[in-house]
């Protein structure tokens, strides 16, 4: 049994949440057996090509590789995003996708997206018991204050991850979006505060970097060792710095959205403030001008 599967679904409803954010609720028959993991699961979600279909998807075990290796015209577009909601009873995930104009065939795809259009997700099988991956909200022991920063492509993996918190947590969670209308109504507990900043127009970060960097100069500690930090140059690599090993201290931060900004985060919390680095999740979840996918 492998950890994750292709899961063939169809639109069942579309509801825009706000101006930007609209829902998705995919069913299929296979979605009964689709891992409930909660927080800041990503998924793959596979497009239909326009005369094709997902007829050409490749689905045995190798793939990735030999999609990568279809020519461009034959190649289903597949993008990564965030499970908001699973109801295995009903057979439903719910996925909410951040609109940003037809300037990618994902959101494009959302756009005209319709009850019944078909498509696939790459997502953790039930019946699978071991740990699936894909969660990178991980917050060690120690940890008692959670930093949560977040540009609307991560807002639903915010919204998910406030949703499992358990009911004592504390922290503060800086969510950049594009108007005051995509604020959301969002489940959470009492001790952590949400603040929704709107960017009416401005560049991206240009209210989510100085409203965490305001929430780590209050938060961290001045005695905190400041730490050398490889650059990286996001024209080569993806920003993906998440720990593996867990980290110290009693803070734990998430930050998630546009590649330059939370590189600037990074730079701040690590290399300025001495954020211990295996107590942040850093992730580019795309990157401005770029494609998800360059194969
Ligand atoms: C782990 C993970 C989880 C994610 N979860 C979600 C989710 O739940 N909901 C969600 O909406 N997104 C999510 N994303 C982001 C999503 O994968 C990207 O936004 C993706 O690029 C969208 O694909 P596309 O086909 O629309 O655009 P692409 O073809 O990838 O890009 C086309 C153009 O659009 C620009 N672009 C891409 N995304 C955005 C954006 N958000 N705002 C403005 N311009 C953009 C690119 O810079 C490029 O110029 C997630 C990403 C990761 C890595």
């Amino acid at each position: 049994m492998t950890a994750w599967r292709f899961f063939p679904v169809e639109v069942r409803a579309i509801r825009r949440l706000t101006p930007t954010f609209l829902r998705v609720t995919f069913t299929g028959d296979g979605l009964g057996r689709f891992a409930d993991n909660g927080y800041d699961q990503r998924i793959k979600l596979v497009l239909p090509l326009p005369d094709h279909g997902l007829e050409r998807l490749p689905t045995g075990e190798d793939w990735y590789a030999d999609w990568c290796a279809l020519p461009d015209e034959h190649r289903n577009p597949m993008r990564t995003y965030t499970v908001r909601a699973v109801r295995p009873h009903l057979g439903e995930v719910d996925v909410d996708m951040a609109l940003h104009g037809a300037t990618g065939p994902a959101s494009t795809w959302a756009l005209s997206a319709r009850p019944g259009d078909t498509a696939c997700l790459i997502g953790p099988s039930a019946d699978y018991d071991g740990v699936h991956g894909g969660v990178d909200y991980r917050p060690h022991d120690d940890a008692d204050f959670v930093l949560i920063g977040a540009d609307e492509s991560a807002v639903p993996a915010v919204a998910a991850i406030l949703e499992r918190m358990p009911a004592d947590a504390r922290g503060e969670a800086y969510l950049e979006v594009p108007s005051p209308d995509d604020r959301l109504d969002l489940r959470k507990p009492d001790g952590v505060r949400v603040t929704w900043l709107a960017r009416q127009g401005e560049p991206h970060g240009e209210r989510l970097i100085p409203a965490v960097r305001e929430a780590t100069g209050r938060i961290v500690t001045p005695e905190s060792a400041r730490q050398e930090l490889e650059d990286i140059d996001l024209d080569v690599d993806d920003l993906w710095d998440v720990p593996e090993e867990p980290g110290a201290g009693r803070l734990y931060a998430w930050l998630a959205g546009e590649a330059a900004v939370i590189r600037t985060l990074r730079r701040h919390l690590v290399a300025e403030c001495g954020v211990d680095r295996r107590a942040v999740a850093f992730m580019g979840y795309w990157r401005q001008g770029r494609s998800e996918f360059i194969v």
